[in-house]
């Protein structure tokens, strides 16, 4: 009895520690398809300001994709934060995600509110990035080779068994790569150059940021990525360049979704409009992340890529992202390519 009594006075005690918020405003579930040094950063500030408790579980896009339709009975996620957005608008269409129209929506860029009406107010654009490639400049040099600065230079034999990029089935990235490509090319040319690609890639890594992380380790010379990511990696001290295709390149708008069914709608809903706002959206650059943000009041960091100044496509979202031709697309790539020798 004693035991019982000495027990539950320590119990409050402990209750009574804790910040007043943090008692009273539960948990959010997140899943998180940016790099987990972001993730981590949302998290903390996120709890910090709110006391609501965040955990994180960081995935590819297509990953949580998955992850969210073998769920969706009894969802465990509330929130899904970034990632590229053709999966959230396959999400949307799959009534996987909730409807939900964020305080600050005049705030944001128009590519970030298109992305919000293409889903119906399911999802809505957090960043932008463009596609491109990365090299390892001393690992280039030291074999003599060139560094790409077009699609067609990476089927070049110089690049034999030199690239990676990441399986669209598990990476937004990839899947960004091949509709870009289907969509400057067409699709028939598309597969083939994605089959004679083949020849010279070494790894299909499962996530976006596997081909860039090998560039910068030197296991590779040149990887199919988000040109924002080369940033990241140069400032960490690597020998990483990059570039944008000549012949125009893709890009991605991250976006973000609550999931349907969320068992912490309130928080999500809250978390949603927090991560819209210029301080939130901030914490990229700070954990040296350097897409473009949605929010026009969110300064631009001054490492990140200028997207004005690159040659992109008119990337099609609504038809690129719509559930049945991104299945088929990816579908396609595994049967006529993933199994090539
Ligand atoms: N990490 C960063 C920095 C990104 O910009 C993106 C794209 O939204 C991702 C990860 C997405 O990763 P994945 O290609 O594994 O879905």
């Amino acid at each position: 009895m004693l035991f019982r009594v000495v027990q539950a006075a320590a119990f409050a005690a402990v209750l009574l520690a804790l910040p007043a918020e943090s008692r009273a405003q539960g948990s959010l579930n997140l899943y998180c398809s940016v790099q987990v040094e972001w993730c981590q950063a949302a998290a903390n500030a996120f709890q910090r300001e709110t006391g609501i408790r965040v955990s994180v579980s960081q995935k590819g896009s297509g990953e949580v994709l998955a992850q969210i339709r073998a769920e969706a009975q009894n969802p465990r996620g509330d929130l899904w934060f970034g990632g590229t957005g053709d999966p959230h608008l396959q999400a949307a269409e799959e009534n996987l995600s909730a409807e939900y129209r964020p305080a600050v929506l005049d705030e944001l860029h128009d590519w970030a509110q298109k992305q919000a009406r293409d889903s119906r107010y399911r999802t809505v654009g957090i960043y932008a990035g463009a596609l491109g490639f990365g090299f390892n400049t001393e690992l280039l040099a030291r074999r003599g080779i060139a560094p790409p600065a077009c699609w067609r230079d990476l089927l070049e034999p110089r690049f034999r068994n030199e690239i990676q990029m990441a399986n669209p089935q598990s990476s937004g990235t990839a899947y960004v790569m091949i509709a870009t490509i289907v969509q400057i090319m067409g699709e028939e040319p598309a597969f083939d150059y994605l089959k004679a690609l083949h020849r010279n890639i070494n790894a299909y890594p499962r996530q976006g940021t596997g081909p860039i992380k090998s560039v910068a380790r030197g296991e590779t010379g040149v990887s199919i990525s988000f040109v924002h990511d080369a940033v990241t990696e140069r400032l960490g001290g690597f020998p990483v360049g990059s570039a944008v295709p000549c012949e125009g390149s893709g890009y991605e708008v991250g976006s973000m979704s609550i999931i349907r069914g969320a068992r912490n709608l309130r928080n999500a809903q809250r978390f949603y409009d927090w991560a819209l706002t210029p301080a939130a959206q901030g914490l990229g650059a700070e954990a040296k992340q350097f897409q473009t943000p949605s929010n026009r009041a969110t300064p631009l960091p001054p490492e990140a890529p200028q997207m004005s100044q690159i040659r992109l496509i008119d990337y099609d979202f609504a038809k690129y992202g719509a559930s049945a031709e991104r299945r088929r697309l990816i579908e396609r790539w595994d049967r006529e390519v993933n199994t090539l020798p």
